[in-house]
């Protein structure tokens, strides 16, 4: 099936690394003029010399006001990943008020915040779009210490569906995608015990861990008019987790 995002312009949070570096790529590659936003600078760079053509913004997605600025000449978008996260890990008795604030506003008031901008555009230029949000399996199953995480998950979850149910009369489809483990920055310090890796792979009918990659290929499926009718999906990159 080939994909091609010639003439779209599309935006990806979070791009500084892991699967949102991947997806700015692969939409670059695909035909896409991309916008890639994250927040530390050296990555913006590096990803600079790896695809000149992409255009970058330097942005804290947690700070409302920042962003306002930052995106206020974003101009018009087609496409928009919204998976710019982070992951604080704790013990739910041990969960501290900033871990769960800063959390929830990247995650989720993040999300919303860039989404509203993109789809003010699309609305008002009445073109359409696609919008995809990264979740999680653990937006829908409780995963040990992940009190946090999980919960900012379960919000996206919902967020991609009202988002759905409000934006589709304007031809504005929104769907997440539920990975489970994938081995990035943000995994690795949580995955590196042999054994709870051995428990985790052995609740995965495919017996294995997602590859970047295989997120990435779910995201442009979702992206593209392949999937025109699909709104309000949250779509499993999971090996069956979810499904037992
Ligand atoms: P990484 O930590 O590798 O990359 C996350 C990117 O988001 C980094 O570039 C990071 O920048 C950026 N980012 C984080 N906070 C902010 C912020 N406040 N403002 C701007 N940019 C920010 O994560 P992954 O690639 O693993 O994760 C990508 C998405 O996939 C996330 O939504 C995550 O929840 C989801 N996911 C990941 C799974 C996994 O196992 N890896 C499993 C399921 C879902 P910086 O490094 O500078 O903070």
């Amino acid at each position: 099936m080939e994909i091609t995002f010639a003439g779209k312009r599309a935006v990806v949070t979070g791009a500084g690394k892991g699967i949102g570096r991947a997806t700015a790529l692969a939409l670059a590659q695909s035909g896409a003029e991309v916008t890639a936003i994250t927040r530390t600078q050296a990555d913006l760079d590096s990803l600079l010399i790896e695809c000149a053509y992409i255009r970058a913004v330097c942005v804290d997605l947690g700070d409302w006001e920042a962003t306002e600025a930052a995106l206020k000449d974003l101009g018009p978008v087609d496409l928009l990943v919204n998976n710019a996260a982070c992951a604080p890990l704790a013990p739910f008795l041990e969960v501290t008020p900033d871990q769960f604030d800063k959390a929830f506003s990247v995650n989720v008031k993040g999300a919303l915040h860039v989404a509203q901008i993109v789809a003010r555009g699309m609305k008002s230029r009445g073109t359409g779009g696609s919008i995809v949000n990264i979740s999680s399996q653990g937006s829908q199953r409780a995963l040990k210490d992940h009190t946090v995480y999980c919960a900012t998950k379960a919000a996206l979850d919902m967020l991609t569906k009202v988002m759905a149910l409000e934006l589709g009369p304007y031809q504005i489809r929104v769907n997440a995608v539920n990975p489970t483990v994938v081995m990035t920055d943000m995994s690795i310090a949580n995955w590196c015990d042999p054994e709870k890796v051995r428990t985790m792979k052995s609740r995965i009918p495919m017996g294995k861990f997602a590859e970047v990659e295989d997120v990435v290929n779910s995201v442009l499926f979702l992206l593209s008019e392949k999937s025109a009718m699909a709104n309000g999906v949250t779509l499993p990159v999971d090996g069956g987790f979810l499904a037992c």
